[in-house]
């Protein structure tokens, strides 16, 4: 008999179900080895393309928090939708043989299993990097270290397991690339989408935005009708202890350009059109009905699938030091108020 329910282990297993299906096509190693009630999980990375010389990398994280089931599964899905183009793709195979693409879409396994934001100490990985914020905190949602008992607790000193192997993983990826563009899956925040990028704990300019708004306007260009992303610094919304994206971004091994972004999909809009929802804590960070899981899992295609072109053409390595000053005063500029 199953020990989890379906619900629970549906991302776990339909990521343990493209393993075996296509290994072969890719590497997969075991970041991290876990128990939860007895059950085996891991902390699974799958690389597909380039191995050996340094390259462009995009990075695809999902389900750091538990709970928000539709970040894990949009980046199973593209993932899956890769292996399946593979065999005939002519442009994919190209691609990959120039670019690395990373996958970690399950960063919080134990989380899955439990239902819960956090981990099996429960600590939430995405406030227990060690990194503080320069000014005050939203009370609990910025982190504190109160109770295990309350939601947003950053653990005691130390980084937990998973925090640890996550931030090994990206420098490892940081040190053997020529960029760096990560994209992380999370839902639950708002009611349009959203994609933060650093920093959360200062107000403070991050040093990479010259190449975000690079981004921006090739994105805004070549996709104009795709303007339902807010992006923006994630400090214009609140400021966070811990951010796992911060950190990174501050100890970086390697000079090259790291682009960390986190894509918060708008779950209150799922809420407002099903208001059952509200009484339903899963239903609360995860699309319900059938029509609308699969506009979800559409929704973020065109997305991911530029930022593994921009990859591919080598955007960020292409900008030299003068025009990423003017990029980089451009985004100042144009980011320096809230929206
Ligand atoms: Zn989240």
């Amino acid at each position: 008999m199953a020990k989890f329910s379906f619900e629970h282990s549906f991302e776990i297993d339909t990521l343990k179900r493209l393993i075996a299906q296509y290994q072969g096509l890719f590497r997969h190693q075991s970041l991290l080895d876990l128990h939860y009630r007895g059950e085996p999980l891991s902390v699974t990375a799958i690389e597909l393309g380039k191995q050996d010389a340094p390259c462009p990398t995009v990075l695809f994280v999902g389900g750091v928090h538990g709970v928000e089931r539709i970040g894990a599964q949009v980046v199973l899905a593209f993932l899956g939708s890769l292996l399946n183009r593979l065999s005939w793709d002519s442009h994919l195979q190209a691609l990959l043989k120039e670019v690395r693409l990373a996958f970690v879409p399950v960063a919080n396994p134990v989380g899955f299993l439990q239902g819960s934001r956090s981990n099996g100490n429960y600590v939430d990985l995405m406030r227990n990097a060690p990194i503080d914020a320069e000014e005050k905190v939203t009370f609990l949602v910025g982190g504190h270290r109160l109770t295990n008992k309350l939601p947003w607790y950053r653990g005691k000193k130390g980084m937990e397991a998973e925090t640890q192997v996550l931030v090994d993983y990206v420098h490892q990826l940081q040190d053997s690339s020529t960029s760096v563009i990560a994209l992380d899956a999370h839902s639950g925040f708002g009611l349009s989408d959203h994609i933060w990028f650093p920093y959360a704990h200062t107000r403070k300019p991050f040093e990479g935005m010259g190449y975000i708004y690079h981004l921006k306007q090739l994105f805004d260009r070549g996709y104009p009708h795709h303007g339902h992303y807010k992006l923006a610094p994630q400090s214009h919304f609140y400021q966070t202890h811990g951010d796992i994206w911060d950190y990174l971004a501050q100890t970086n091994p390697s000079s090259n350009p790291f682009i960390p972004l986190t894509l918060e999909m708008g779950s209150w809009a799922w809420v407002k059109k099903n208001p059952r929802q509200i009484f339903n804590f899963s239903g609360y960070f995860n699309p319900q009905k059938t029509h609308r899981h699969h506009r979800i899992l559409r929704r973020h295609v065109v997305l991911m699938q530029f930022l593994i072109e921009a990859a591919y053409a080598n955007v960020l390595e292409n900008i030299n030091q003068a025009q990423f000053e003017r990029l980089q005063a451009d985004a100042e500029r144009y980011w320096a108020k809230k929206p």
